[in-house]
C-alpha cells in the first residue's frame, strides 16, 4: 500500500481566498473545545474555521453534551441531548450580503431543540436523527438564511452518516435540497453505528430504504445476541453508499480501508466507491500548538533556540515527575487513548527491554482500557530506581504513566520529549505525531495510515526525513526503531538536531487542507446529484 492514490492536488495552490464561495454545513458529534474525546473534535474545531477564513459561509452543528467528569465516554452514547448548538463562523463582513439575521438562526435552533426534546424518549439514535432532520427542515423553512438549496453537507463518521441517506431518501425526491451535496468524512472506520434491525423503524425512513442500511456481519465478526444471525442496520454503510463523495483523513488510510485488513468488513463497498474517494491529511491548530507562545510550557522556544528551550521544559518535567533531572537523558513519550488501536499494549511489552538496556526515561499519558491503565501503573512501580533508593531518601522513577486526560500536561510532555512513540496498529491520520514534530520531538511510528503519510523516514545520507517508521507491528519492531532513534540521539547529535528542525519547519496549517477540501467540494458539485 502506498498512500498517494487518493491524494488531492489543488489546482491553484496558495490563493488565500476561494474562487467559488460555498455554503457549507458540518454536522458532528463532537467539536473542540466544547466537547472532545479525540482527533475528530480537533478537526471540527479547526477545519470549518479555516474554510470560513477563505470566504465560505460555514456552520457547525453539534449536540450539546452533558458531561459528568470521568463518565464522559459512556455518556457520549447514553446522554440525553439538551439541545443542539449552532456555531456560526466569522466570515469577513464584505462577504455578508445581506448581513445574516440572528433571528433566523435562533428560529432554526429552537426548532431543532424542540425536535430533539420530543424524540428524547425514544433513545439517543432517534434524538440524533430528529436533530439532523430539524436542522435540515429549519434551514429550509427560515427564509432569511443564506444556506439555501445548494448547501454542502459534511457528515463526520457514523454518528451523522445518515445525512446523505436522508437527502437521497426524503428530500431530493421531493425537490427539496435538489442541488445540495453531501460529503461523508471518515475519521475512523472502526466505529460504524451498528444496531439491531428493529431500530430502523425509529429512523423515519421509507420502508423500502431498509436495504440501504441492512448489514450482515461475516460469522467471525458476529457478537452479542442481536447480531447472532449477523443481521443489523449499519449507519456508516448507508452513508458510504449514498454520499456524493467520501473523504478520509489521509491518502494512506484511503488505500488501507479498501483492503481486507483495514476495511472492517466495509472494504468491498469502499472499493466500489473508489472513484469518489480521497484522502486529505489533517492540519493542526497552529495557534494552540505553537511552542513559541504556548502558555502551558515553562519555557517557550522556536527554531532558533529550541535546544535550550526544550532542555528547560524537560528538566522542569523531570522535577515535576520525580525523574532524575538531567537534560542529556533522552525522554521518550507516549500520548493517546489506551485502546488496542493505539498499541499501548505493544509499548508495555517493549518497555522492560527499552528501560533495562538504555539510559532513557519513559513518560506515558493516556486513559481508557482498565487493564492498560493498570499496565501504566505497573510500569512506574517496576522501574523505580532501586539501586539509588538505598543511598538517597527519594527513590527516583525511570518511567511514569499518567492515567488521565489532561490537555496542559500533553502540551508540556510534547515539549519536553525528545522522541514520541506511536505504536498504533492502525491510524487514520493521527495528530500527536504532527504536534510532536512541531514541538521538536521526533516521532517513532508504526508505518500505517496517516503515520505513513506524515512521518518521513530519516535518511542520514541525504539528510532527509522527520522521524522513523517501522513495518513489523510488534514489540520487536518498535524496539528496533527506538533503538536507532536513541543511537542517533546519543551519537549523532547534529543529525538529530537537523531532524528536529525539519519536523518543526513542516507545513501543517489547516489552510492547505482547506484548499483540498474546496477542490473536493467543487468536484462534488460538478457531478450530478
Ligand atoms: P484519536 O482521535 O484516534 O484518539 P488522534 O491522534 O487523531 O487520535 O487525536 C487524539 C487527540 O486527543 C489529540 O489531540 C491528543 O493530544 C488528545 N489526547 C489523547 N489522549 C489524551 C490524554 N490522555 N490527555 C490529553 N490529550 C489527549
Amino acid at each position: 500500500v502506498h498512500g498517494t492514490a487518493g491524494s488531492v492536488v489543488v489546482e491553484q495552490p496558495g490563493l488565500k481566498r476561494a474562487s467559488t464561495l460555498r455554503n457549507i454545513m458540518f454536522v458532528t458529534s463532537e467539536v473542540a473545545p466544547w466537547s472532545k474525546t479525540g482527533g475528530l473534535a480537533d478537526v471540527l474545531g479547526s477545519l470549518p474555521f479555516a474554510l470560513a477564513e477563505r470566504g465560505h459561509r460555514v456552520m457547525v452543528v453539534s449536540p450539546r453534551w452533558v458531561l459528568l467528569g470521568r463518565f464522559r465516554y459512556s455518556l457520549l452514547t447514553l446522554a440525553a441531548m439538551e439541545a443542539p448548538f449552532f456555531l456560526e463562523l466569522p466570515v469577513p463582513p464584505q462577504q455578508q450580503d445581506p448581513p445574516r439575521s440572528p433571528t433566523a438562526l435562533a428560529a432554526a435552533e429552537a426548532a431543532a431543540a424542540a425536535a430533539a426534546k420530543a424524540a428524547n424518549g425514544s433513545g439517543p439514535t432517534a434524538a440524533a436523527i430528529a436533530e439532523i432532520e430539524a436542522v435540515v427542515q429549519a434551514e429550509s423553512s427560515v427564509p432569511k438564511t443564506k444556506y439555501g438549496q445548494d448547501i454542502m453537507f459534511v457528515a463526520n463518521d457514523w454518528h451523522t452518516s445518515l445525512i446523505p441517506v436522508y437527502l437521497a431518501a426524503k428530500y431530493r425526491p421531493h425537490g427539496v435540497y435538489g442541488n445540495a451535496r453531501a460529503i461523508l468524512a471518515i475519521h475512523n472506520l472502526r466505529h460504524q453505528g451498528v444496531f439491531p434491525p428493529y431500530t430502523y423503524e425509529s429512523l423515519g425512513l421509507p420502508p423500502h430504504w431498509y436495504g440501504c442500511l441492512e448489514w450482515q456481519y461475516p460469522p467471525h465478526q458476529r457478537q452479542g445476541s442481536w447480531a447472532e444471525e449477523g443481521r443489523s442496520v449499519n449507519h456508516l454503510k448507508a452513508g458510504l453508499t449514498t454520499a456524493d463523495r467520501v473523504v478520509t483523513v489521509s491518502a494512506g488510510y484511503a488505500e488501507e480501508i479498501k483492503t481486507y485488513l483495514g476495511g472492517w468488513g466495509m472494504e468491498g463497498i469502499i472499493a466500489a466507491r473508489d472513484p469518489v474517494l480521497n484522502g486529505i491529511v489533517n492540519g493542526i491548530d497552529t495557534d494552540e500548538w505553537n511552542p513559541s507562545i504556548d502558555p502551558h510550557l515553562p519555557a517557550t522556544y522556536d527554531a532558533t533556540n529550541f535546544v535550550e528551550g526544550k532542555a528547560k521544559c524537560k528538566m522542569e518535567l523531570q522535577r515535576e515527575l520525580g525523574l532524575p533531572v538531567n537534560e542529556h537523558i533522552p525522554l521518550v513519550a507516549f500520548i493517546g487513548r489506551l485502546d488496542p488501536q493505539k498499541g499501548a499494549d505493544i509499548l508495555l511489552e517493549a518497555a522492560p527491554a527499552l528501560l533495562r538496556h538504555n539510559n532513557v526515561q519513559l513518560v506515558c499519558l493516556g486513559s481508557g482500557n482498565k487493564d492498560l491503565e493498570d499496565g501504566l501503573r505497573w510500569l512506574e512501580a517496576e522501574f523505580k530506581d532501586r539501586a539509588r533508593g538505598w543511598v538517597g531518601f527519594n527513590v527516583p522513577f525511570r518511567a511514569r504513566g499518567w492515567v488521565g486526560f489532561n490537555v496542559p500536561f500533553s502540551h508540556k510532555l510534547t515539549a519536553a520529549a525528545d522522541i514520541l512513540l506511536m505504536p498504533s496498529r492502525f491510524e487514520p491520520c493521527g495528530l500527536n505525531q504532527l504536534y510532536a514534530m512541531r514541538y521538536g520531538a521526533v516521532p517513532v511510528a508504526h508505518k500505517t495510515g496517516g503515520l505513513r503519510d506524515t512521518v518521513l523516514d530519516f535518511n542520514p545520507w541525504a539528510q532527509e526525513g522527520t522521524g522513523w517508521t517501522y513495518t513489523s507491528c510488534d514489540a520487536q519492531g518498535l524496539l528496533h526503531a527506538v533503538g536507532v532513534a536513541l543511537l542517533t540521539y546519543n551519537n549523532h547529535k547534529e543529525d538529530f538536531r537537523k531532524l528536529q528542525l525539519r519536523g518543526m519547519a513542516r507545513e501543517a496549517s489547516w489552510d492547505g487542507a482547506a484548499q483540498q477540501y474546496e477542490q473536493i467540494i467543487d468536484w462534488a458539485f460538478m457531478d450530478p446529484p
